[in-house]
């Protein structure tokens, strides 16, 4: 479905994930679970484009539900794979992630595999990956990333924080590093001009994205 202009959410993958149009390139942010990648292919060409028009797979944090379609992706597409630098190690399979602290997502992350991509960009706080701003917002991980496309005033949050059943939230404690990063994080976010604000999971935020942010942040404290 398209968001805005140029802005779109490929529909019916968890996690979410968007496609933004960069001149006459696409961006994909984040790539949902393994086997999604016929429903990005499809949606890329409903849109009149090809998949080789997709230059950059920018995926905000490490897990399974937001990197699991990376690797087909990247050899349907040829685009570059871009993450943060403190997640680039767990996408490439160069280092195992931390535990989840819950013990049946423990059990389960030992039984589902993520399979390792090659990362091609290594990103930090205020690169730009095309148009889009980079954001280090860690606590969910220690390499989340949030993206901001400033003329469209949209802010893609990965799971820094989330809009769902007409409830802001932070990310889920159970799957969190730090809390306390995870809460700076979105007080971070906030201090940022967007209008629509886009998650890793549940429903667009909008309009005055940011300031409702700040309202949540405020209730956190
Ligand atoms: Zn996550
Ligand atoms: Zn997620």
């Amino acid at each position: 479905m398209k968001i805005v202009e140029g802005i779109h959410q490929v529909d019916g993958i968890n996690g979410n994930v968007y496609l933004v149009e960069d001149g006459d390139k696409l961006i994909l942010i984040d790539t949902g679970l393994p086997r999604n990648y016929k429903k990005m292919i499809k949606y890329i060409e409903a849109l009149g484009r090809k998949p080789t028009d997709v230059s950059m797979i920018v995926l905000t944090h490490f897990h399974i539900d937001h990197v699991g379609s990376a690797k087909k992706m990247k050899e349907l597409t040829n685009a570059k794979v871009a993450v943060h630098e403190f997640d680039a190690d767990y996408v490439a399979g160069k280092k195992a992630p931390p535990k989840p602290k819950n013990l049946m997502f423990k059990a389960l992350s030992s039984i589902v595999k993520t399979e390792p991509v090659e990362v091609d960009l290594v990103l930090k706080d205020n690169d730009k990956v095309g148009r889009l701003i980079v954001i280090h917002t860690p606590g969910h991980s220690e390499g989340s990333i949030s993206l901001l496309d400033v003329e469209r005033k949209v802010m893609f949050a990965g799971d820094a924080v989330r809009f769902m059943d007409d409830k802001i939230t932070g990310p889920p404690e159970q799957f969190t590093l730090d809390m306390d990063k995870a809460r700076n994080s979105i007080r971070k976010i906030s201090t940022f001009d967007f209008d629509i604000l886009l998650s890793g999971h549940g429903q667009p935020l909008m309009p005055n994205a940011s300031q409702k942010v700040k309202d949540f942040y405020a209730t956190l404290k």
